[in-house]
């Protein structure tokens, strides 16, 4: 029997086309055939939205390969508009349909690598196959959205959903000058994200127009004079030209589940760490396939790209032999809206809250690179940890620069399994146009390290909300800032007036102290502590209340 390898790739996007390029860098002997339901593989999806808001102007820049240059550099056997129909495990073959012709045929394989992704949700609302309601996943999908956009500029459209597709079709929608009503069913928009951290995106919003409706879903689409009439959740009536649809994403499962490989409870594919299915000739990769998560092993569906293109490599190696494991994904993820980005590693809040996990926080809002050189802004940055030993539980942050360099340091802590104290030791690039001497990641590690050895006990927007008899406000920032606006109920004494009213402080209840950011609060506490008042600092400041009561106040 021959030594060759007849391999089958499903799906020649993200996964599929990393385990078809790393197959053949591992043996130039195997028979590759990737088929691939669409027109295109390996294109750009991640850059489909730029390319409907005219960031991305030559299409032709989405093809990162075609089928021909594939064919030539990698000798894969590449079949377009080829549906994979069915799975004989037995027999070790698959039906694909050829989509053009209708022809039906078998091919046999040694190893299968199932990498067919994820299909947009369609709620079953009443109207909601019209063809003017859009998804976004294919090329095609992404030429039919932009015809859209051509032929109705100055419409009003809808976006449905406001996660990561939601916001970015949002932003190109209103480059393109459309008027955008952005409907979202929870109470908050990119719900990832702890909903305080996404409270400058909703002044994004707002300031580029977008009519964000929270809380809300469409109940009816009418197709009425070449446009949709939407009745919404709150019996109010939209009329747009046309309906982004993009409230998630859910595996493509029923090959999988039609061949009898296992499917998890998330509803994605089961795999072991070397990305095997129950059978051992078949491989799943991709957002088809749940994964053990970093923090907690619990099964995950984390659709997005690295996590599939690195899947498809490990898939590849493990048919040729090469013991090499996907260990877990940690939702590491950015998302760019209008002038800001949010980012996020790890878990949430509301995740850590939801698992029953202990954990504390805090926020800083450091500069992006040294405040006198030009060009710097505020990233408001969340770390979330474990206050017995310090290990770093999840980070958010949200800023107009330097956010994605400050999280993928944080990604990389959170995977090392580092402590909020590793953070203030680390060692990072600094000169005055990228960063500070005490880097935002360096600033955080303090403030945590800080909270946990009690130099700064924290306290929260909750707790100052529910404030008991035994506890009062303190604002210590200047009087012109507690003129301008403060927390109901709070005394004001300015921190440089503080060590000489002390007096006015009583010590048998608790001073919750706040300033803009938590700076000032923090010296406060320093100088109450050491004068036995009892007191906890607002962590994140005044910044970090107007923030949570505008995400709960929406
Ligand atoms: P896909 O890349 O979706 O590929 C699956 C392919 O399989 C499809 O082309 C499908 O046609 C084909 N297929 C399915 N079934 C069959 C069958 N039976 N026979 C033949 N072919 C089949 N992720 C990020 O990390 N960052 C981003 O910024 C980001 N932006 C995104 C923006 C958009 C608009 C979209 C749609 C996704 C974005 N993602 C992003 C997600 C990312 O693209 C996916 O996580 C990634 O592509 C998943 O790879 P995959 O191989 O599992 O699936």
């Amino acid at each position: 029997m021959s030594n060759t390898k007849r391999i089958i790739i499903v799906g020649g996007v993200a996964g599929g086309a990393s385990a078809a390029a790393r197959i053949r860098r591992l043996s130039e002997e195997a028979e590759i055939t990737m088929f691939e339901r669409g027109k295109n593989i390996s294109f750009a999806n991640c850059g489909m939205p730029y390319h409907i808001g005219g960031d991305i102007p030559n299409r032709d820049n989405l093809l990162v390969q075609t089928p021909e240059q594939m064919q030539k550099r990698y000798r894969i056997d590449v079949r377009t508009q080829c549906e994979v129909k069915s799975i004989n495990r037995q027999t070790k073959t698959v039906t694909v349909e050829n989509l053009v012709t209708h022809e039906q045929f078998t091919q046999n394989y040694d190893a299968l690598i199932l990498s067919p992704g994820a299909e947009p949700f369609i709620p079953p609302t009443n109207g909601v196959k019209s063809s003017r309601v859009l998804t976004l996943r294919s090329l095609e999908d992404m030429d039919r959205i932009k015809e859209a956009v051509d032929k109705s500029l100055n419409q009003q459209a809808v976006v449905v959903g406001a996660g990561y597709i939601g916001l970015e079709m949002t932003e190109a929608l209103v480059k393109r000058g459309i008027s955008v009503t952005l409907i979202e069913l929870a109470n908050q928009i990119f719900t990832p994200a702890d909903a305080e951290m996404t409270a400058p995106l909703l002044e994004q919003l707002e300031t580029n127009g977008v009519d964000l409706k929270l809380g809300t879903s469409i109940t009816n689409i009418s197709e009425i004079n070449n446009s949709l009439e939407l009745t919404l959740s709150n019996n109010e009536k939209v009329t747009a030209g046309y309906v982004i649809m993009s409230i998630g994403v859910k595996p493509e499962v029923n090959l999988a589940r039609a061949a009898g490989l296992k499917i998890g409870s998330t509803g994605g594919i089961e795999v072991n760490e070397n990305m095997q299915t129950n059978d051992p000739n078949i491989y799943a990769v991709g957002d088809a396939v749940e994964v053990p998560h970093l923090l907690n092993g619990n099964k995950v569906l984390l659709p997005l790209a690295g996590p599939a293109n690195r899947q498809g490599r490990i898939a590849a190696d493990n048919i040729f032999g090469r013991k090499s494991i996907y260990k877990s994904s940690q939702g590491t993820a950015i998302c760019k809206i209008f002038d800001l980005a949010i980012a996020m590693t790890g878990l949430s809040e509301k995740n850590l809250k939801r698992l029953g996990k202990r954990y504390e926080k805090i926020y800083v809002h450091p500069a992006s690179h040294a405040s006198y050189y030009p060009g710097s802004s505020q990233i408001t940055l969340k770390l979330l940890f474990d206050p017995e030993n310090g290990k770093i539980l999840g980070a958010q942050a949200v800023g107009a620069d330097g956010v994605d360099k400050r999280l993928d340091v944080l990604a990389v802590a959170i995977r090392a399994g580092r402590t909020v104290s590793d953070l203030a030791d680390q060692e990072l690039c600094y000169a005055p146009p990228y960063g500070s001497a005490k880097d935002p990641v360096n600033y955080a590690g303090f403030v945590a390290s800080n909270a946990i050895s009690g130099d700064m006990p924290v306290c929260h927007v909750e707790q100052i909300l529910s404030a008991s008899e035994n506890q009062y406000l303190l604002d210590v920032r200047s009087k012109a800032e507690f003129q301008a606006g403060t927390i109901p109920n709070a005394k004001n004494i300015p921190l440089d007036e503080l060590r000489n009213r002390i007096s006015e402080l009583p010590k048998d209840k608790e001073a919750l102290a706040f300033c803009q950011v938590g700076l000032r609060g923090y010296l406060a506490c320093r100088i109450m502590q050491q004068n036995k008042i009892p007191c906890r600092n607002l962590t994140g400041g005044y910044k970090i209340y107007k923030y949570y009561t505008a995400a709960n106040n929406p």
